[in-house]
């Protein structure tokens, strides 16, 4: 293996004098070995086929390494007294180049190594570099070497996601914190992937396509309160409607919990926590397997009825405004008629017709209806209060202040009914 590189030749004899510097060249470097165990560099370009050659063994100065990640170094010789100047490295290749120098071992020469016990020696020396690498660095090396069967990858830089390629394999991925605006569409293309984090970025859009079956999305941190409305189809693609389970969209400042949310068939833990919601639409009563919901921090006033209707294992409600419980009942005869659209909406959910072959603004409306004590739909947009103990909603609950909080319904006509007659017998 060569290094490719751009490669300048520094004299240092002529430092302090203005002699022009010499002109950066597309230059092959290779390392050999004498037979005494002596290293010399050869350094081939275009116009100088055999290459120049400059001596390693007791003639290094010194080696600047500070810029290796960007893919340049300097070394400085004592015969002749200069710097090569090496840019435009691959950093792999150049931290093996460093390395070959510094330990006389030919880690370069790994892949086109004639015999087969020293490629097996220098592939150990590989993994002796790898292993002395720093953390970080280590992740994309033994990404590069295990490409082709890795399951889990963690991008840490930008440097990092611009020079790795993703393998078809991948499971999990993590790319966080690194100011992205947008899901790189090669993530989209992974059919594998199950797992992914792509928390603390700026983020005001998700992918229109998605290849495979996610379970678990981790949107922590990101804008996507800057979304549009198409941002939100991502949950509602057959393969991440089928599969998610786990999403954190925590600290986004959403207005409201994204309709689309509410069709995700196998979401079990959801983390809408640190956001402006004030208040949840009545499907959210239809997560059929919903079992961990955080909404912790957001402005929520009330909590629609049909909380109560959810499994819930746990919730934390605290640093909401919950403060004020009163116990508004809104029988006075004065409840305003629904329109039919919305009684005919009613219908439909309470006799659970299949509702996807409607225009899309029909079935938004659909998941907004309201929903009475009893939990029927109905289509009133009356809203009374009842006053639920927090500890009712989950086997766990974290809650701050009072224990008891506010729901907020619509009575349908029969509890109405129900009720005002109750209210006649009072008096
Ligand atoms: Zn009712």
């Amino acid at each position: 293996m060569k290094l490719i590189c751009d490669l300048v030749v520094n004299n240092l004899q002529y430092a302090g004098l203005s002699v022009p510097k010499n002109r950066a060249k597309k230059c092959q470097v290779s390392v050999i070995k004498s037979s005494n165990n002596e290293l010399t560099m050869v350094a081939q370009s275009a116009d100088n086929k055999n290459g120049i050659n400059y001596k390693l063994t007791g003639n290094v100065t010194q080696t600047f390494e500070k810029f290796v990640l960007e893919g340049k170094c300097t070394i400085r010789l004592k015969k002749p007294l200069a710097d090569l100047i090496l840019s435009k490295c691959d950093v792999m290749q150049l931290r093996l180049f460093l390395k070959t120098i510094q330990t006389g071992e030919d880690l370069l020469s790994g892949s086109n190594s004639q015999a087969a016990n020293k490629k097996g020696n220098n592939e150990d020396s590989r993994k002796r570099l790898i292993d002395s690498l720093p953390s970080s660095q280590k992740k994309l090396k033994l990404s590069n070497f295990n490409e082709k069967c890795r399951t889990k990858l963690i991008i840490l830089s930008k440097k990092e996601l611009i020079t790795t390629s993703f393998s078809q394999t991948l499971v999990e991925l993590q790319i966080p914190d690194l100011g992205l605006s947008m899901i790189p569409p090669s993530v989209s293309r992974l059919a594998k992937l199950q797992t992914l984090d792509v928390s603390g970025n700026n983020l005001t859009d998700l992918p229109r396509t998605f290849s495979s079956k996610l379970t678990s999305l981790n949107l922590k941190g990101n804008q996507l309160d800057r979304s549009n409305s198409k941002t939100w189809r991502f949950f509602s693609l057959p393969n991440i409607r089928n599969s998610l389970s786990l999403l954190n969209l925590q600290e986004n400042r959403l207005p409201a919990l994204p309709l689309e949310i509410l069709s995700l068939e196998k979401l079990s833990t959801l983390n809408v926590s640190h956001n402006k919601i004030k208040k949840f639409a009545s499907s959210i009563g239809d997560l059929p397997r919903l079992r961990d919901l955080d909404v912790s921090h957001n402005v929520l006033s009330s909590l629609d009825i049909s909380f109560k209707m959810l499994k819930l294992a746990s919730l934390d409600v605290t640093g909401n405004s919950f403060s004020h419980p009163v116990d508004k009942q809104g029988v006075n005869g004065t409840s305003s008629v629904p329109s039919l659209k919305r009684i005919a909406c009613a219908l439909v959910r309470n006799h659970r017709i299949n509702h996807n072959i409607l225009p899309k603004t029909v079935q938004e409306e659909l998941l907004l209806m309201r929903r009475c004590k009893c939990f029927k739909v109905v289509g009133s947009t009356d809203e009374q209060y009842i006053i639920n103990s927090v500890k009712n909603l989950a086997q766990t609950c974290v809650f701050d202040g009072t224990t008891h909080l506010r729901m907020h319904y619509s009575s349908c006509n029969g509890c109405e009914k129900s009720q005002i007659s109750s209210l006649r017998r009072l008096i």
